[in-house]
């Protein structure tokens, strides 16, 4: 056999392992009985182990080293080769012994966290926090890294993505969005929400409208699911098969709606990955900003525009009868666009959210650098909420207990929200130059041009270019703050007149 089919032979037998993974990983977190948690963490130990030790393979090493230098690749078989190069290294450069330690020091934290989060005491937090920031340092020094160790992290969860990178993005949300949301929380008028608030919303209701836009916007249920679950998340193993799921609330209708728009989005682009490259890596969704691209497509930049909410007054008022007489689609699209500085990120608006991920971000870079001691980190915190957000958190729980990422040793996880939230705006901008009638076609439920536009730039091409340089192939730049800044400008002049 050749050289080239060994590999993919060998990366199919990897991506198989990892499609049972997710499969019973879906079905702990919406399908199994709690007495099946024990049994069912042997099951993906397992699972998790048997994938490792075939990723790790010696021959894979050998067929990558034969591979490499080849001259007669073609642009898929480069981008195989790239992408089994880099997780082949990622998971060969972490001494097993270290990966054990360290994912046992995760269980602890996690129990540490919820504890402290629980009681609102960060001291009980604070050792485990210290130790995981020492294995964050060591796992970068053992992943290599040119100029940051914190640059090893990030690349982690997107491939090539570094400081240097990130910090001109960033700088543009600083410099131009931050006050933005100064001038709406001190001259703007908040709209009046008392509708939403005052009301009961049923369940049935909810899941209907789910549903139909779901349906609407193009997801393919003979090809997935849609669940309820505690932690919303889209997964399932391959294209023929994609599971999302949403969580409902009697108090607030659109946090199960734009759950599921989200979801949908995350949905879509895995149905819409190239067939002829299944159990590819090549033929994977791009890195996480990228599939987070999707999502906030359909979850902000169509799903709380005018246009979408003018389409979905009726359905609205099919799911809810009384409670949606009096509303117009100008309300409905004021509310769900509400501006306000708070201190959740979770429950940050489509404005501020970012400003919630740029804290986090230079919190990371100083940990990591070490300019930053774990016993200042609360201060610290505090004082870059009311810096930035004008809003100063009264508790640890409110403030820098709230997420569970560094508990689970996520360090370099958070910037991959923002960059999804800038490529969305990019792309949108972009797919606008090609279809004229955009806006027309959302307001009357035509969604399909925009999925359409996606699927050709982005999804069909898979992992076959590296995130950055998928962006500049879609819309004729490398990623930039400008579109999004641009977006949000414009809507918060058109809601707040600011
Ligand atoms: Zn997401």
């Amino acid at each position: 056999m050749d050289y080239y089919d060994e590999l993919l032979q060998r990366l199919k037998d990897i991506d198989l392992i990892g499609q049972l993974g997710s499969l019973l990983g879906w079905d702990q977190e919406v399908m199994m009985p709690p007495r099946a948690a024990a049994l069912r963490a042997e099951h993906l130990a397992w699972v998790s182990k048997e994938g490792h030790t075939r990723k790790t393979d010696p021959r894979m090493g050998e067929l990558l080293d034969e591979l490499e230098g080849r001259e007669d690749l073609d642009e898929i078989q480069m981008a195989n080769i790239r992408l089994a190069r880099e997780s082949y290294d990622k998971a060969t450069r972490l001494p097993t012994e270290f990966v054990s330690e360290m994912a046992k020091h995760n269980s602890r934290a996690l129990i540490s966290w919820t504890e402290a989060r629980k009681e609102n005491d960060f001291s009980i937090f604070r050792n485990d926090l210290a130790k995981s920031i020492e294995f964050a340092r060591k796992k970068a020094d053992y992943l290599g890294y040119e100029n940051l160790r914190y640059d090893a992290l990030l690349d982690i969860y997107e491939s090539g993505l570094t400081v240097s990178r990130l910090d001109p993005l960033f700088e543009g949300l600083r410099d131009k969005v931050a006050p933005l949301i100064k001038s709406v929380a001190e001259r703007g008028r908040r709209p009046n929400v008392s509708w939403v608030t005052e009301n009961s919303w049923e369940q049935e209701g909810q899941e209907r409208l789910s549903q139909m836009v779901s349906e609407s916007i193009g997801f393919d249920f003979d090809a997935g699911r849609r669940d309820a679950s505690t932690h919303p998340f889209c997964g399932g193993p391959n294209p023929d098969d994609v599971r999302w799921t949403t969580r409902y609330s009697e108090h607030d209708p659109f946090g199960s709606l734009y759950g599921s728009m989200h979801e949908t989005g995350h949905g879509t682009y895995e149905q819409g990955r190239p067939r002829e490259l299944d159990f590819q890596p090549a033929g994977k969704a791009n890195g996480l900003g990228i599939h987070e691209s999707q999502s906030r497509l359909w979850e902000n930049q169509i799903g709380r525009s005018l246009e979408f909410c003018h389409w979905s007054l009726p359905l609205w008022k099919e799911a809810f009868p009384e409670k949606m007489q009096d509303i117009d689609a100008e309300m409905l699209w004021r509310a769900v666009n509400v501006v306000e500085p708070s201190l959740i990120r979770v429950e940050a608006d489509e404005a501020t959210y970012n400003i919630h991920i740029m804290i986090r971000y230079e919190i990371e870079k100083l940990l990591i650098s070490g300019d930053l001691e774990v016993d200042e980190l609360p201060e610290k915190w505090d004082d870059m909420y009311e810096e930035y957000l004008g809003v100063r958190p009264t508790d640890n729980s409110s403030g820098v207990l709230q997420d569970i990422h560094w508990s689970m040793g996520a360090i370099g996880y958070f910037p991959t929200y923002t960059l999804g939230n800038l490529y969305s705006a990019q792309l949108l901008s972009a797919a606008r130059e090609d279809l004229p009638e955009h806006d027309l076609q959302i307001s009357r439920g035509d969604f399909s041009p925009l999925l359409d536009w996606m699927r050709r730039k982005v999804h069909g091409r898979g992992s076959i270019l590296e995130p950055a340089k998928l962006i500049e192939e879609a819309t004729g730049e490398a990623p930039s703050p400008e579109a999004f800044v641009d977006y949000l400008r414009d809507k918060v002049k058109r809601l707040y007149s600011v």
